[in-house]
């Protein structure tokens, strides 16, 4: 099985870790907690009427513990690229990972560009699922489109990046499609 670190614990980071680890993928959030949504108030996040964002943060990493990602509270200081995959390197120490999601907002713009992924226009170039141009590199949220910086978009790019790791593994298309439970 193949493994994924996610760099910041915004909406985006944290939805890519739910639905990754939600399907038993072996997955590190590295997390600092300064994301924008303890700014934020959300009356436009679909599903939900009234909610702050630091309200919404507790709910969003509590879910992603609960499923099994590994939330670890330290700064990610630098990337570089390994044998086909990627070391990400703490004052904790140096992990090793397949695939790296790049979700830390403006601030992890630096890793992209150490890791050699295009732009184009000052941006980072990703496609649909926010794959980059190097292979195994995603990118979501505010550090891919600042000037449409929502919530709701940030964590959709988080959660169609962790559908093409999953998708890609499996050789198939992967859903995450839940039921009702019965009675
Ligand atoms: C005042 C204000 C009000 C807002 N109101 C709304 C609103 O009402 N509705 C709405 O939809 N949006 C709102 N937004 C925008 C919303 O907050 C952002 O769109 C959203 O937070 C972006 O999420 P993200 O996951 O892409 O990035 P971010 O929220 O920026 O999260 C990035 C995370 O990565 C972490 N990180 C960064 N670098 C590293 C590193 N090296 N190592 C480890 N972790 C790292 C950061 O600490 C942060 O926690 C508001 C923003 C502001 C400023």
């Amino acid at each position: 099985m193949s493994r994924t670190a996610v760099i910041g614990d915004g909406p985006a980071g944290l939805s890519a870790a739910l639905l990754l680890a939600k399907n038993d993928h072996d997955t590190i959030v590295f997390a600092q907690d300064g994301t924008l949504m303890h700014k934020a108030h959300l009356y436009n996040y679909l599903g939900v009427e009234d909610l702050s964002g630091s309200d919404f943060q507790n709910i969003a990493r509590r879910q992603v513990a609960a499923v099994g990602a590994d939330l670890r509270e330290v700064e990610v200081l630098e990337v570089a690229s390994a044998d086909g995959g990627f070391t990400v390197r703490t004052d904790d120490g140096e992990e090793t990972v397949d695939n790296l999601i790049l979700a830390g907002g403006k601030a992890a713009g630096s890793f992209a560009e150490a890791l050699g992924a295009d732009r184009a226009d000052g941006a980072l170039t990703v496609d649909a699922d926010g794959r980059t141009s190097v292979d195994g590199l995603y990118a979501a949220g505010h550090l891919v489109r600042p000037q449409r910086s929502q919530a709701i978009i940030s964590a959709g790019d988080g959660a169609a990046a962790a559908l093409d790791i999953l998708s890609r593994e499996a050789g198939k298309d992967v859903h995450d499609w839940d039921v009702p439970p019965q009675d």
